[in-house]
């Protein structure tokens, strides 16, 4: 079947059919990272939705919404190559008609890590995605561990509304230089990006210390994973300015402790001339 592009959510309800839906709700500006998440969406359900849509919401006035890129024609050859169902694309005024009241408030966690420096964002990342799951009513769909915080953020509304939706997270695709694949990834200069791959080599040391100490270490294994990435970060400053680096449990975002064990989420944010990059790797912190 060829790729209906649906424009509004009219179009949207008619190209409805028969059998179960997976979403990959995107941005934009397509690259081999969200093509992941197409294709682990087309093994769950029998129809693939992607939904791409800049959400005016989940930016604060100073970011980069307006010269966030837009590359739409090539967004639906990919769609078509991955042999996508629907692509929707709203309206910012179909999404959001004027007399709007009601949204989504993410709670505390919405105001810790990545929510601690871009107020509001997950309130707007959530509000968007409520009403992108009640548009297209998908049974499964698909988030990118990549935005870790967003993913947990995520599981965390479907648990405490009740949504009838499977949740499922996939790993995060890289260059083979380790730079984690973004949209925003287009605004680096050639010198920023080499610069930008601090982020994954801080994050590979600090996965490097993940290993139990011995009994009686005069340090945590938490506090060397912290100063173990941190002195690679350091080591690019003043060109990357970071925004933190922390040792986090991947579902409630709350710092780990020192007894912590089980998987836990290394996540760094910096901004690299004008460019703001997140990344974030799983570890495993297990008993000695
Ligand atoms: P965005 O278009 O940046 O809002 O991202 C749309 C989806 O793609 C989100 O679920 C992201 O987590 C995911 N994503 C972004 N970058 C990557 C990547 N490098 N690998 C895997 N998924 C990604």
């Amino acid at each position: 079947m060829d790729l209906i592009v649906a424009k509004n959510r009219t179009d949207l309800v008619k190209a409805r059919g028969e059998g179960s839906v997976a979403l990959v709700p995107t941005m934009g500006a397509l690259h081999e990272g969200h093509r992941s998440l197409i294709r682990e969406a087309r093994v769950r359900a029998d129809h693939v939705v992607v939904s791409i849509f800049v959400n005016p919401l989940q930016f604060s006035p100073n970011e980069d919404f307006s010269r966030y890129p837009r590359t739409f024609d090539a967004d639906l050859e990919a769609c078509r190559a991955e042999g996508v169902d629907v692509v929707f694309a709203p309206s910012a005024d179909d999404m959001y008609p004027a007399g709007r009241q009601v949204s989504v408030q993410s709670g505390e966690m919405g105001t810790i890590v990545e929510g601690a420096v871009r107020p509001g964002h997950f309130d707007g990342v959530l509000t968007v995605v409520l009403k992108l799951f009640n548009l297209v009513q998908p049974d499964v769909a698909v988030f990118g561990q990549k935005d870790a915080q967003q993913l947990a953020m995520i599981r965390r509304m479907v648990a405490d509304l009740d949504l009838p939706i499977d949740i499922v997270g996939a790993p995060t695709v890289r260059e083979p230089d380790g730079l984690a694949l973004s949209s925003r990834n287009r605004y680096l200069s050639a010198d920023e990006r080499q610069v930008a791959l601090t982020l994954s080599r801080a994050l590979r040391a600090g996965a490097a210390e993940a290993v139990a100490l011995p009994e009686g270490a005069a340090e945590s294994v938490p506090a060397r994973i912290r100063a173990a990435a941190l002195a690679v970060l350091e080591g690019a400053a003043p060109r990357l300015a970071l925004d933190y680096l922390v040792l986090v449990d991947p579902a409630t975002f709350a710092e780990v402790s020192e007894s912590y064990r089980g998987e836990a989420v290394l996540a760094v944010a910096a901004k690299v001339g004008t460019t703001r990059l997140i990344d974030n790797a799983v570890l495993s912190l297990d008993p000695a």
